[in-house]
C-alpha cells in the first residue's frame, strides 16, 4: 500500500484525548488540508505524522512501511513549521542547502540543487543574499525550498502562511498548490482558515474536538456536509430546524417543502442551506414567510437578513440580480430542495 495510512490514531495527554480514533488514508501525490477550530488536534496529529510525538493507540504507515515509532530524521520528511525558522547566520543558499550539506552530499551538487530549487520558488540568483533582508513572501518560499531541497516523501506544513498578510497569503496559497501539483508531493497541511483549505486541497480533513468530522473533496465538503458543525464552519449556512408531517412530507419553519425529504424513519433533522441558494420572494405561494430585517450592501453581493418563525435566515445574491426589499417588508422564502441538505444533527 502506498501513501499515507492513519489507522485507529489516538493521542492521550494524561487523561485528556486530543486527538481520538482517526483512521485517514492519503492516497500517494494529493494534497490533504486538516482543517478544524483552536485545539481541535490538528497539530497533535501532524506531530504524530512527523514522528515528533508518539501515538497512545493506532498505527502510522508511509509506502506501506509502518513508521509509528520511527525516530523523525528517518522518515524523509520535509517540515515547514511556525517554529522551525530560517537560520539567520546563514544566507539563503546554505539554508536551502542545510540537509544537503548534512548528508554529505557533494559541493556542486548542492549548489546545482540549490539553483534548481531557487528557480522553483522563483527567486533566481537569491543564493548569496542573507535571509535577514527577504520579505515575509521570501522567507516563506525560502523555507519551502528548504524542505524540499532532500525531494521527500511527504511533506508536511504546519500554519506555513498565518504570518502573511491576507493578500499575499491568498496569494501564497495559489503558489504553494501549483508547486505541489507540479512536483507531485504528497503534501499535508494544517490550517484553521477554510478559504485556505478550499483553495489548496484535494482532501480536506474537518476536525473537531480530536475527531475527524468529515474528510472529502472542497466541494463536497461545501455542498454535502455531513453534519451540522461541518456545515456551519465551512463557509456560511442557514441552519434551520425539519421535521416530517404525518404524510412524511418535509415542514420548515411551517411551510411543507415540496421535493424536500427526510430519511425514512426520521423524523426531525437540521436543514443546511448556503446564503446563496436562499430565494426571496413575493410572500404566499408555498413559501416561508418573514420580514426584512437588516440588508447589507458588501459592493459585489448583497446579504439580506429575514427573520421567520423566530429564526434569522441570510440571503445572499449578486447586485444585477438584487431583489427589491427593504427593511420591514414581508417576503417569501423559497427553499430548493436539490441546494438544501437534510442533517441529522
Ligand atoms: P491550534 O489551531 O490552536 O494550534 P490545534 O487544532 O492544532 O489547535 P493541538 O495543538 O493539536 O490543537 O491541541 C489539541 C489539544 O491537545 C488542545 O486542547 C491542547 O491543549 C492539547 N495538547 C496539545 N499538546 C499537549 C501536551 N503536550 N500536553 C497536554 N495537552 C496538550
Amino acid at each position: 500500500m502506498s501513501g499515507l495510512n492513519l489507522q485507529h490514531v489516538t493521542k492521550q495527554f494524561g487523561t485528556f484525548t486530543a486527538v481520538n480514533d482517526v483512521s485517514l488514508s492519503v492516497p500517494d501525490g494529493t494534497f490533504v488540508c486538516l482543517l478544524g477550530p483552536s485545539g481541535c488536534g490538528k497539530t497533535t496529529l501532524m506531530r504524530m505524522i512527523a514522528g515528533l510525538d508518539l501515538p497512545t493507540e493506532g498505527t502510522i504507515q508511509l509506502g506501506g512501511a509502518d513508521i509509528t515509532t520511527m525516530p523523525t530524521h528517518k522518515r524523509e520528511l520535509g517540515m515547514v513549521f511556525q517554529s522551525l525558522a530560517l537560520f539567520p547566520h546563514l544566507t539563503v543558499g546554505e539554508n536551502i542547502a542545510y540537509s544537503l550539506r548534512i548528508r554529505g552530499i557533494a559541493k556542486d551538487m548542492q549548489k546545482k540543487r540549490v539553483e534548481e530549487l531557487l528557480a522553483m520558488i522563483h527567486l533566481p540568483g537569491f543564493a548569496d543574499r542573507s535571509v535577514n533582508k527577504l520579505s515575509g513572501g521570501q522567507r516563506q518560499r525560502v523555507a519551502i525550498a528548504r524542505a524540499l531541497a532532500i525531494s521527500p516523501k511527504l511533506f508536511l506544513l504546519d500554519e506555513p502562511l498565518s504570518a502573511l498578510d491576507a493578500k499575499l497569503r491568498e496569494a501564497m496559497q495559489v503558489e504553494l498548490r501549483q508547486l505541489q501539483q507540479r512536483l507531485g508531493i504528497t503534501t499535508i497541511v494544517v490550517t484553521h482558515d477554510q478559504r485556505e483549505a478550499m483553495t489548496m486541497a484535494d482532501t480536506v480533513v474537518v476536525m473537531n474536538k480530536g475527531e475527524i468530522r468529515q474528510a472529502a473533496a472542497p466541494v463536497d465538503i461545501y455542498r454535502r456536509p455531513a453534519d451540522s458543525f461541518v456545515a456551519d464552519f465551512i463557509g456560511q449556512t442557514n441552519l434551520i430546524p425539519v421535521e416530517a408531517d404525518s404524510a412524511g412530507r418535509a415542514r420548515v419553519l411551517g411551510q411543507a417543502v415540496e421535493g424536500l425529504t427526510l430519511p425514512a424513519g426520521t423524523a426531525k433533522g437540521v436543514l443546511s442551506v448556503r446564503p446563496e441558494d436562499v430565494q426571496l420572494t413575493t410572500p404566499g405561494n408555498g413559501t416561508i414567510s418573514g420580514a426584512v430585517t437588516f440588508v447589507r450592501d458588501l459592493g459585489g453581493a448583497i446579504e439580506t437578513f429575514v427573520e421567520a418563525g423566530g429564526q434569522q435566515i441570510i440571503a445572499v445574491s449578486s447586485p444585477r440580480s438584487r431583489p427589491e426589499v427593504s427593511v420591514g417588508q414581508q417576503v417569501g422564502i423559497r427553499l430548493d430542495p436539490t441546494t438544501s441538505v437534510v442533517l441529522a444533527k
